[in-house]
């Protein structure tokens, strides 16, 4: 099974206040390393025009930004009743 199939499995209940935020969009700009990019297995981060995006509806709580970007990222799991909920384990 894909990875894309296995996210597909996965619920959600999307909070209209984020839960991931970027702490000083400039210093991904400057970001040589944008692991971000390549690391979250729901892909949230993605580079438009330059800048990161996040879509933080899709993000499945697994902490892996809250560690690589610990310095530019604001990272709080969503409000109770919010946020993914995982059909199969
Ligand atoms: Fe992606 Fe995991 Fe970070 Fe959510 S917590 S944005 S799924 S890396």
């Amino acid at each position: 099974m894909k990875l894309e199939d296995k996210l597909f499995l996965d619920r959600y209940v999307v909070d209209s206040i984020p839960h991931l935020k970027i702490k000083d969009p400039n210093k991904c700009v400057m970001c040589q390393k944008k692991q971000c990019l390549y690391t979250c297995p729901a892909q949230v981060y993605k580079q438009e025009e330059g800048k990161i995006v996040v879509s933080y509806e899709g993000c499945v709580e697994c902490g892996t930004c809250r560690i690589i970007c610990s310095e530019n990222l604001e990272w709080k799991y969503p409000r109770g009743g919010f946020g993914v909920s995982y059909k199969f384990g």
